[in-house]
């Protein structure tokens, strides 16, 4: 069997290394047989990761079109995103877009389950009678994950710990994690005291609670690219509370975001993007939030990969990889134009 062969620095270690592709996996030991250079020089580095996404959905109707689906799944895979975690999704992703080794790997987490208690729920929340037995279902009948809300409305109801905790306690002992959508104190809080992998959104999360978010190894994904499109439009609007909670929840981000990362919390870059998410936007939001550039770049790669259970360029790892001449620790944007993008073994560069 032939291989392809690449050598350039690799990150996040940053050593001159060689690296050989057979089939759909990495191999540090150069193989048998033919093989081909496909990459010498600049550096390596593993898949890029969207950890909130929720591409194939129609914007207007939230209906999952295969379609929209596969039309980002392929623009992704193009800009070298090649991990997809789906936090909410409103039917299973056909098999057949599932396997393909053209898209990008998914972390699927079933639908959106939301307490039958939130209220002035407007997208597509399943409302079980039972969450968490429905959360034990998703994460089982997806990839380890499923999806709930610690809150909807600024001014309406939060879900109480308990009910999260009990969902929590589920779904962790069936081997799987939750994320939760976190945009209130109320919410964010109850959130993380119950037992929540990972806070989605994340506005209002305040300085005592991460130490407990980083003593179980819990995460965050802000998904600025989701909310700053909104807030010049927010910003024209009559003062008052809602006004004041949106601004507050986006300014939020800054500070915690950061903090979050400096007590040990894996931060996790995320579009919320219901087709084509821009990952290296995100990267940019994050290192203008305060977040030194190269955890940036590991928030929307190594450090998102290992939270989800893939490797980066070690033995054995699948072999999904971007190559860039220049140091994206240094200059993130460097991502935008990668000189070779591989994707279960295969090239997957724009065309
Ligand atoms: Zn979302």
């Amino acid at each position: 069997m032939s291989s392809l062969h690449l050598r350039g620095t690799v990150l996040p270690e940053g050593d001159v290394r060689d690296i050989w592709i057979l089939g759909d996996r990495i191999t540090l030991r150069r193989p048998a047989g033919d093989t081909t250079t496909v990459h010498d020089g600049g550096f390596i580095l593993p898949g890029l990761v969207d950890a909130h996404a929720h591409l194939g959905h129609d914007a207007a109707t939230m209906a999952f079109d295969p379609a929209l689906f596969e039309a980002a799944a392929l623009a992704y895979a193009a800009d070298g995103t090649t991990l997809l975690r789906v936090p909410g999704h409103r039917e299973p992703i056909p098999a057949a877009l599932r396997d393909r080794p053209d898209l990008p790997r998914l972390v699927t987490a079933g639908p959106w389950l939301a307490w039958a208690g939130l209220e002035d729920l407007d997208e597509p929340q399943t409302v079980p009678a039972d969450l968490a037995a429905a959360g034990v279902a998703q994460a089982l009948a997806n990839d380890g994950w499923c999806k709930t809300y610690g809150d909807w409305e600024h001014d309406r109801p939060k879900t109480p710990e308990p009910v999260l905790r009990q969902l929590c306690d589920a779904v962790h002992a069936a081997g799987g994690r939750v994320a939760a959508h976190c945009q209130t104190a109320e919410g964010t809080r109850n959130a993380v005291l119950a037992g929540v992998d990972s806070i989605e959104h994340a506005w209002f999360l305040t300085p005592d609670l991460l130490d407990v978010l980083a003593a179980r190894g819990g995460a965050v994904t802000p998904t600025w690219t989701g909310f700053l499109p909104h807030v010049d439009v927010v910003r024209t609007k009559p003062e008052g509370p809602r006004k004041d909670w949106f601004l507050g929840g986006v300014a939020s981000l800054r500070t915690a975001t950061v903090a979050a990362w400096e007590a040990g919390v894996t931060v996790l870059a995320g579009t919320d993007s219901l087709g084509h998410g821009d990952v290296v936007a995100e990267i940019g939001h994050l290192v203008a939030a305060g977040l030194p550039p190269a955890a940036a770049v590991g928030a929307a790669c190594w450090d998102a990969r290992r939270y989800l259970g893939f490797p980066g360029l070690e033995e054995g790892a699948p072999a999904d990889l971007v190559a860039v001449a220049a140091d994206p620790r240094v200059t993130p944007a460097a991502l935008r134009h990668p000189s070779l993008v591989m994707l279960r073994g295969r090239s997957a560069n724009r065309r």
